[in-house]
């Protein structure tokens, strides 16, 4: 295939020179902007400066009477009760010697006011109140800019807008924000035996599982899918498949991709003009993953199998979209468990095995999920996490740990921890 053709064919990687390579030709998609409520999620493409003080005057902290500190020193202390000011309404008025406000929670504090003495330390007596105890100096004041003031940097160019980012830039007055697109991801089935899900019959055929999945994954992460359908095992229908294709960010398919008579993809994709960039990869499950560029485009040819395809996407594809997506953390979490049987294995290949977790007494456990073959679904279905075997392992003793990827936790990782 091209330029590459004849080394690429032959050679194998291992898991971290195939990460390394395809994360390292992930183009960083354009941005867009969008109206502030419907940007949750989404990575900041702009640097955010705060343009105003938060809060914007000196307010109270508590409910309860602003005075003069220096008026109830000697506590108790009666005072003369002249305003009353909820939040919301500003005072017309100073207070004096001998005089306080009742205040509610962020109302402004009145001018003359250095303090606010929460209502718990007081006593209404007709138009008076006692103070029971000496206030400080300032307290209970939270005063303006004590949150943010102009020129503060609150938010910068990859980070995610969750709740309290959304939330301080409302509190900024801001409307619109600068986010990173979303990668739209075709998505493509290879293989005379598919059908769709609605058109299983008892004929032998099987269910485009993968495509649903694939799909299902990418929407995890906020790509946008385009399901592209199921093509047979002829080079001329998956050449239109990969054509209409094109028009995508980034490309999927699954199946074909091996060395069986009936694999085309990495034909077809010399044909459009691909990049093979890697093909085979020391892991198992998911040895044969053609992966191409086309331009800058990344085309992920996936094995068929379906734990293949889902073990592959999780090492390469996923992390390779959230880096074009503008995100720094791009690694699931990785913790060390200790496996509670022994996992035997031949040398020359990682293995990804799946696993279910438990903590008890403090440590995380990691038992296997069943049966391991590689269109064992089940085995994904039921997996908490991936525990990785590296290739020169031959057995992991019952006791010992692994490193274990973890399948449903949002932490996120800059590395990828094996
Ligand atoms: P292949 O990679 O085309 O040799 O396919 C390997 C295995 O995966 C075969 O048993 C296929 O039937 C199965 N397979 C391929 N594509 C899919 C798919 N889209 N959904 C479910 N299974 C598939
Ligand atoms: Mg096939």
């Amino acid at each position: 295939m091209r330029e590459a053709k004849g080394e690429a064919e032959r050679s194998t990687v291992s898991v971290a020179e195939a990460r390394e390579l395809i994360l390292g030709s992930a183009p960083a998609l354009g941005r867009e902007t969008l109206g502030l409520e419907r940007a949750t999620g989404r990575v900041l493409a702009e640097q955010i400066h705060a343009g105003v003080l938060i809060p914007p005057e000196d307010n109270s902290a508590m409910d309860g009477y602003a005075l003069r500190a220096a008026d109830a020193v000697r506590a108790p202390s009666l005072l003369r009760v002249v305003d009353d000011l909820p939040a919301g309404k500003r005072s017309q008025r100073a207070i004096g010697a001998g005089e306080a406000a009742r205040i509610m929670t962020g109302a402004a504090i009145p001018a003359g006011a250095d303090a606010v003495v929460m209502v718990e330390d007081t006593a209404v007596e007709g138009e008076q109140v006692r103070v029971r105890s000496a206030p400080k100096l300032g307290q209970h004041i939270r005063r303006a800019g004590s949150d943010v003031h102009p020129g503060v940097l609150v938010a910068s160019p990859g980070d995610i807008l969750r709740a309290p980012l959304v939330g301080m830039l409302a509190a900024l007055g801001r409307t619109q924000v600068s986010v990173r697109a979303r990668p739209r991801v075709a998505v493509l089935a290879t293989g005379d035996e598919l059908v769709e899900p609605d058109r299983l019959r008892a004929d032998g055929r099987i269910a485009s599982s993968n495509s649903y999945a694939l799909c299902a994954g990418l929407r995890e992460i906020g790509a946008e899918p385009v399901y592209l359908g199921i093509a047979p095992d002829e080079p001329d229908p998956i050449e239109a498949q990969f054509r209409a294709a094109l028009a995508c960010d980034a490309v999927i398919s699954t199946g074909g991709v091996s060395v069986g008579d009936r694999d085309w993809i990495k034909q077809v994709l010399a044909g459009l003009g691909g990049n093979l960039r890697l093909w085979r990869i020391r892991m198992k499950p998911g040895a044969p993953l053609a992966f191409v560029t086309i331009g800058e485009r990344p085309v992920f040819g996936l094995p068929g199998n379906p734990v293949s395809t889902l073990v592959t996407f999780e090492q390469f594809v996923r992390p390779c979209l959230l880096r074009m997506m503008g995100h720094t953390r791009v690694y699931r979490a990785v913790e060390s468990a200790v496996l509670d049987e022994a996992y035997d294995k031949p040398k020359g290949r990682a293995h990804f095995v799946r696993v279910t977790l438990e903590r008890r007494a403090g440590e995380l456990h990691a038992r296997e999920t069943g049966a391991q073959g590689s269109n064992i679904l089940l085995s994904m279905v039921r997996a908490d996490g991936l525990a990785f075997v590296a290739e020169d392992t031959t057995r992991v003793e019952a006791g010992a740990r692994v490193p274990v990827q973890l399948l449903h936790s949002d932490d996120l990782q800059t590395e990828p921890g094996f």
